[in-house]
Formats: C-alpha cells, sequence, structure tokens
C-alpha cells in the first residue's frame, strides 16, 4: 500500500516525486499518469464544479457533480457538517466513487461482484457508460436491487447469505471462467478514490473557515471511513468514529467481520441498532425535512450520542428512497 506516500502528501500538501513506486501510488490517487521528477499539489484533489451545471455526457456529470453537497446541520458546541452522498448520480449513493476508480483500472471486460445494493447498482449503471459487462451475486436482503439491475441489463443471482462478504466464495467459478473480480473489499482503490472525497470535503470546509475535529462514518468494506479518518488524522488529528451496526442495518456491518482498512487509522467503534438508525432517520427528516437513509440514520444516531464538542463531519451514504420496500417490511 502506497500510505506513507499518501500521508506524506496530505501532512505536507505537496509531494516530490522520486521513485516509480512513488509515481505509480500517485497515478492511482490521482487518476492521471504522474511522472518521477513531478512535484504534485494536494490541491490537484480538489473539485472542479461546473457552474453552470450542463454536462456533455453521464460520465462528466459523475465527476463535474462534485462536490456534493456539504450540508451544516447543527451549531456549536457540536457543530456538525452532513455529507449528503445520494447526490452522486448512478447509484445515489458514495459507492460511484469506489466503483468510478475500480472501473478505471480493472483489465477486461467482463466482471463479477458481490453486494448488497449500492455496488451493485454503481457497476451495473458505470458499467453501461464504461464498457463493462456485470455479474453481481446478491445476498437475500439485497434483493430489492435486482428490478433496478435488470433495467440496467446487468446479470445478478441472489444468494442464501446474510453478509455480502459470505457471498464471496461464489466467484470463483466466474472468475476461472474469465470474469475479473474488481473486489471492493480487498482493492486499494476503495480507499483510495475516498482520498478524494476526503479532500473535496477539506476543501468545502476551508470556505467556511473550518477543520474537522470528528468524523463520524459507518462502515461496510471501511473504505470511506478509513480513508476520511485517514486524511483528516493526517492533516490536523481529527479522530474517526466508526459506526457499526448491533444487530443489522443494511450497507454496514460489524468491524470484527474483518476489514482492511480500518486498522489505518484510530478510530472509536459505536454500535447503533436499527431502531436507533432508524430513529435517527426520523428525527433528521423531521428536523431537515431530508430522508436520509438507514446507514446515515445510524451516523446520526451516533452523532446525537456523543458527547464530544467540536466540528463534526457525518458522511450520509444515500438517501431513504431505495428502502422503502424494506421499511413495509420491519412495519
Ligand atoms: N452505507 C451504505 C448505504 C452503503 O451502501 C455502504 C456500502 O455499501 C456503506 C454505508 C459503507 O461504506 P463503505 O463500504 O465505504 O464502508
Amino acid at each position: 500500500m502506497c500510505l506513507k506516500y499518501y500521508e506524506a502528501l496530505i501532512r505536507d500538501g505537496g509531494f516530490k516525486v522520486g521513485t516509480v513506486e512513488e509515481a505509480s501510488c500517485l497515478s492511482y490517487l490521482f487518476d492521471r499518469r504522474v511522472e518521477v521528477g513531478e512535484e504534485v499539489k494536494l490541491e490537484e484533489l480538489y473539485p472542479t464544479p461546473n457552474h453552470h451545471r450542463v454536462y456533455l455526457n453521464s460520465l462528466d456529470l459523475l465527476r463535474g457533480g462534485w462536490p456534493t453537497p456539504l450540508l451544516k446541520i447543527s451549531e456549536r458546541p457540536k457543530e456538525a457538517y452532513a455529507k449528503l452522498e445520494w447526490y452522486n448520480p448512478f447509484s445515489g449513493s458514495v459507492k460511484d466513487r469506489t466503483v468510478y476508480y475500480l472501473l478505471k483500472s480493472v483489465e477486461g471486460d467482463r466482471l463479477v461482484e458481490v453486494s448488497s445494493g449500492n455496488v451493485a447498482i454503481a457497476l451495473a449503471a458505470l458499467g453501461n457508460v464504461m464498457g463493462k459487462r456485470v455479474k453481481i451475486y446478491i445476498p437475500t436482503a439485497g434483493k430489492y436491487v435486482t428490478p433496478l439491475l435488470d433495467f440496467l441489463g446487468a446479470e445478478w443471482q441472489v444468494l442464501d447469505v446474510s453478509m455480502t462478504v459470505e457471498a464471496l466464495e461464489h466467484l470463483e467459478k466466474d472468475i476461472r471462467e474469465g470474469a475479473v473480480h474488481p473486489n471492493q473489499f480487498g482493492n486499494d482503490l476503495n480507499f483510495i478514490a475516498h482520498l478524494r472525497t476526503a479532500a473535496e470535503i477539506d476543501w468545502q470546509l476551508s470556505a467556511v473557515g473550518r477543520r474537522p475535529d470528528y468524523i463520524v462514518a459507518g462502515i461496510g468494506t471501511s473504505g470511506h471511513a478509513s480513508a476520511l479518518g485517514f486524511y483528516f488524522g493526517v492533516r490536523y488529528g481529527a479522530k474517526l468514529i466508526a459506526v457499526q451496526p448491533k444487530d443489522w442495518i443494511p450497507g454496514i456491518r460489524r468491524a470484527e467481520s474483518g476489514m482492511k482498512w480500518i486498522k489505518y487509522v484510530n478510530a472509536e467503534i459505536l454500535d447503533i441498532s436499527l431502531s436507533e438508525a432508524l430513529e435517527g432517520v426520523r428525527e433528521f427528516a423531521r428536523r431537515h425535512g431530508l430522508l436520509i437513509g438507514p446507514s446515515a440514520g445510524a451516523v446520526y444516531a451516533a452523532f446525537s450520542k456523543i458527547e464530544y464538542q467540536g466540528t463534526f463531519v457525518l458522511v450520509f451514504p444515500d438517501s431513504l428512497f431505495k428502502y422503502t420496500a424494506l421499511l413495509e417490511q420491519l412495519r
């Protein structure tokens, strides 16, 4: 992993590329070819928004649509800003970022992946515009996503397992037959994609003269929470509060089920139950009028419990609209 180079770049705001290895690490992050001898700047990761909001194609809509909004949701002494990731256009979730980075780099035009929802939609959708055919294995709880995958033209199979990671062993046959596995759980590009998300938030907060003391985010692969925890930890000494489900909450899981990137960060882990998460959704909707997804509700519920004071960034991975069938079942 390229962590020590990323750490230096984030800490110093710039990095003089000395070796081929450093150039390759920074090429992944900057999403372009970086040469030995170049001096790269952290600012290059900041977004370049398209003010007129006219886009030339749907991929341009993704990149030109960044930054996604950062909404102030509470005042001092617990001042908080929520990153509204459902503003990403393909899956309406934070996973557009991961999948865009994965698809830019994986070889082959036939892909196979496991997902309980957002990655499946993002892969199918971005696959269509980036020339990849995808097959997705889905745990039982993710089956609500299958009609959407049909519209997108992706192949899918629902498996009788409860967690997405448990579906991984079903990929072997497809991989033997030539399909490529982007591997959202193990591919460092997932983490790297979200170093850019962190730089984006840093840039947004600088507009209001703020730096985060705490990041509150849910953990599934741990990609976005770990990357934000790492970036803001290195840059400002901020602390990550990682939110895991006490029982079950769609999109997130417990740290002990095995996660690659969370160990890069000194995180405090908080348990939230499904009913607390849904209470978080309800409270946020009543207070701000926005329908956040269950994992965002968990993040909001965690924030409400925390007794620390300071500036907080909360990541809201998606909205509630995909979960209406699930909510109907829970009634
Ligand atoms: N919340 C939702 C709704 C998700 O779909 C996911 C991941 O799929 C997460 C949270 C967790 O994100 P990460 O995989 O970056 O840990």
